[in-house]
């Protein structure tokens, strides 16, 4: 057997498997199977208490979320880290909220995993925008409101310059993800591109989990509205016709915080 075959065999297998926006029964049959039957878990912060607690009581949990010092660890100590084990023939668990695709760097670990030549399964959670839309019940597709819908990063190198034209606007739903930090510069940026400071946004914190909070608003009030409730992360921002859209078909226009925000803007 050649040396790199030898290699692959006795390697242990890397597991990106999403963990969905928090609540335990939206993670997927594979992803649960995997996490209760796991030795070594390497979690982010997003990954929720209750779904920790299916692991087994003699797992390891490896954090590599934020700590009080504000650093998370950097991302070629966690691939170093994942790759390691996994040489050394632990299966690896690595869990991550949401989609490990989507704003989870799940490509790069995927990378370095492909690099050391350790087999890498990818198991798909449900991400944020999508726990978030059926927990607030907004449609980000309707086919009377918006046939277009988009995820961005609201917190990335040079927001500024990101080209978003036309990706906001009529008949279209913009989700953005890390943008409560940003919020202020993201309605700036969303507005100098022509978008309509009436137009409805929906704010989302802490999606698909018991303390969610739904606030509703308009472009020109987002900073206001992340402000004065104390909007924290994880969070996301809808824009667009869809956020003002009620469950029941109607538009939310008696909703006392867009009410309020309406005044403001009239003002
Ligand atoms: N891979 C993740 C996204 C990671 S980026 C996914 O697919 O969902 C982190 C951002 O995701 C947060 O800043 C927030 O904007 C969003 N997010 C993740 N979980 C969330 C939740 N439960 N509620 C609202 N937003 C959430």
């Amino acid at each position: 057997m050649r040396a790199d075959m030898r290699c692959m065999a006795q390697s242990g297998i890397i597991y990106l498997v999403g963990a969905g926006p928090g609540d335990p029964d939206l993670l997927t049959l594979r992803a649960a199977r995997l996490i209760e039957r796991a030795e070594l878990i390497v979690h982010d912060g997003l990954v929720s208490r209750e779904i920790l607690r299916m692991a087994r009581s003699d797992a390891q949990l490896i954090s590599v979320a934020k700590q009080r010092s504000k650093h998370t660890l950097p991302q070629d100590d966690i691939n170093a880290l994942m790759v390691r084990e996994a040489l050394a023939g632990r299966d690896v668990v690595r869990l991550k909220g949401g989609d490990p695709l989507v704003f989870g760097r799940g490509g790069e670990e995927a990378e370095a995993a492909h690099a050391a030549g350790v087999r890498v399964e990818i198991v798909p959670g449900i991400s944020a925008a999508n726990g978030a839309a059926a927990a607030a019940q907004i449609a980000l597709t309707h086919r009377d409101a918006s046939s277009i819908v988009s995820f961005v990063a609201g917190q990335c190198k040079g927001l500024k310059d990101q080209d978003w034209s036309g990706l906001a606007g009529k008949g279209r739903t913009l989700v953005i993800y890390m943008g409560v930090k940003t919020a202020p510069q993201i309605a700036d940026k969303l507005m100098e591109d022509g978008l309509a400071p009436e137009m409805p946004v929906a704010v989302i914190e802490n999606a698909a989990r018991p303390e969610m909070r739904v606030l509703r608003g308009l472009l020109a009030g987002l900073p206001d509205l992340v402000s004065r409730e104390r909007v924290r992360s994880p969070a996301l921002i809808v824009i667009g016709e869809v956020a003002a859209r009620s469950p029941s078909g109607g538009d939310l226009a008696t909703d006392t915080t867009l009410a309020r925000i309406a005044t403001e803007a009239a003002q």
